[in-house]
């Protein structure tokens, strides 16, 4: 068997006619016909695919894909939808929701069985990669990835032309990627690791005189090592079923059929660079064990999965010791403004200038791990107060005192900071239960950052004492 794929429409005679097709290329088909059954079945058979008409009798497919999504066991099912003429705002709102394709009727039999084959292989590919990743799943990969990843590259793949000009102008503003052109003869050409695209972009022309190129590119990307994960995308001038099933068939991830438009790459584009994320992350994580795991990829620090137990550890530690130890949360002062006015890469660009000024200005064995968007997590073990207090102080003064020099932003900017600061084990070696919990030691950390933000920011505070 090809793989197993859950038809839901609610007429009958829909499902029989796109059953038989299946069937006939050697799929295992399960039917239902509301999305609630749909949830059921998905469950108890565990599909390689979803095929959904766009309306169903309880609801939408945009609204089934969010079902099946919030159902870990089967949010990893990827979905495509089958519609009825244009209605462009569905067909948005299903890509938007998570849905892969989305296809209009009438439907060529060549394009739609060249379509599931590629959904399944990819299905089957990250499938694999989540068997051989034991760990992920118990360090909770599960779990949404973070929304704020690394922004990534595309490149735009076509013949130097004013269309061409004119989608770049288009995607830039779109995009959080960072986004470049190439001509198909040297789109692989002076690719060093660590510069590798992403998201390959490539456009077929009007009048067919690079197809060919283009094609042959696409096999190529694939069959090359450092650019064999990136996705590719594939862009039609207008429908022609033959050459895009081909294209699917030598290993292009995505296909838009009819042209240009800027809402639906950009919702393509972007689908692409989160599925290549979590790839990454499961490829990083078999290869690198648990370094990958309990990393933050934008700054390089350490990351909360690994920051809690530290901290656990450090307590036990000072139990033994009888020395104290200090907990602080930094958090970046008024940070979403510096989004709204540099954009969110500039954001990213202070985030990670911070946290190497605060890695550089605290000593090798305390940790600093970034737990939150904007929010950093110090471990000091062995601290007595006076120097935590005038640790963060200098720390507040790092960020704060020096203005950061930023791409997006023509001046340097001024960021500051504010410190929250607890101490564990004041008392010696009868160190309360509370200061051996690590929540409970950030949790007062948090606490005593709140107040420095009341009282102005750019400022630490210490926590009170517990009575
Ligand atoms: P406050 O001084 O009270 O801390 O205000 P704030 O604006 O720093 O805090 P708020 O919690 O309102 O906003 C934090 C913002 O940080 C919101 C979110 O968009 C942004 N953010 C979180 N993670 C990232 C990231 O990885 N990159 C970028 N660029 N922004 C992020
Ligand atoms: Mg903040
Ligand atoms: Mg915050």
């Amino acid at each position: 068997m090809q793989g197993k794929i859950l038809i839901v429409d609610a007429i009958s005679t829909n499902r029989i006619v796109l059953k038989v097709k299946l069937a006939s290329a050697f799929y295992e088909v399960i039917q239902a016909s509301t999305a609630d059954e749909a949830c059921v079945a998905a469950l108890r058979h565990d599909p390689d695919l979803v095929i959904s008409a766009m309306a169903l009798p309880d609801c939408d497919a945009a609204h089934l894909c969010r079902k099946l999504q919030q159902n870990p066991q089967t949010r990893a099912i990827p979905m495509m939808v089958i519609g009825c003429r244009p209605h462009a705002d569905t067909r948005l709102q299903a890509l938007e929701a998570g849905v892969q394709d989305v296809m209009l009727k009438p439907i060529d039999d060549t394009l739609l069985l060249a379509r599931v084959r590629s959904l399944i292989r990819a299905h089957n590919t990250a499938a694999e990669w989540r068997m051989r990743d034991d760990t992920s799943r118990a360090l909770g990969f599960a779990e949404d990835p973070a929304d704020f990843g690394p922004p990534g590259q595309a490149v735009i793949v076509g013949a130097e032309s004013a269309p061409i000009g004119h989608i770049m102008d288009q995607l830039r503003p779109a995009l959080r990627t960072s986004l470049s052109w190439s001509a198909p003869e040297t789109a692989l050409r002076d690719l060093t690791p660590g510069k590798v695209p992403d998201v390959f972009i490539l456009i077929l022309e009007e009048d067919d005189s690079h197809s060919g190129e283009v094609l042959r590119l696409l096999a190529a990307i694939r069959a090359t090592a450092i650019t064999r994960h990136a996705g590719i995308l594939v862009m039609q001038p207008r429908p022609d079923p033959g050459l895009g099933a081909y294209a699917l068939d030598l290993g292009a991830d995505d296909l838009m059929t009819d042209g240009f438009d800027k809402k639906e790459m950009s919702l393509r584009v972007k689908a692409m660079m989160r599925r290549k994320r979590i790839a990454d992350q499961l490829r990083a994580t078999v290869r690198t064990g648990l370094k990958a795991a309990v990393s933050d990829p934008l700054t390089g620090l350490h990351n909360r999965r690994y920051a809690m137990p530290h901290l656990a550890r450090v307590a036990e530690h000072s139990a033994a010791t009888g020395r104290s130890f200090a907990v602080m949360v930094a958090d970046l002062d008024h940070f979403k403004r510096i989004n709204d006015l540099y954009g969110h890469a500039s954001g990213d660009a202070v985030l990670v200038e911070a946290a190497r000024r605060l890695r550089e200005n605290l000593r090798g064995v305390d940790l600093v791990a970034r737990i939150g968007g904007e929010e950093f997590l110090i471990v000091m073990p062995a601290t007595p107060l006076p120097e935590a207090r005038a640790t963060a102080r200098r720390l507040c003064r790092k960020i704060g005192g020096t203005s950061f020099v930023i791409p997006g932003a023509s001046e340097p900017i001024s960021v500051t900071v504010s410190i929250g600061v607890t101490m564990g084990g004041l008392q010696g070696k009868q160190l309360p239960a509370m200061d051996r919990d690590a929540n409970y030691l950030l949790d007062t950390a948090d606490k005593a950052l709140y107040e420095a933000k009341i009282q102005g920011r750019n400022q630490i505070n210490l926590a009170r004492p517990a009575a």
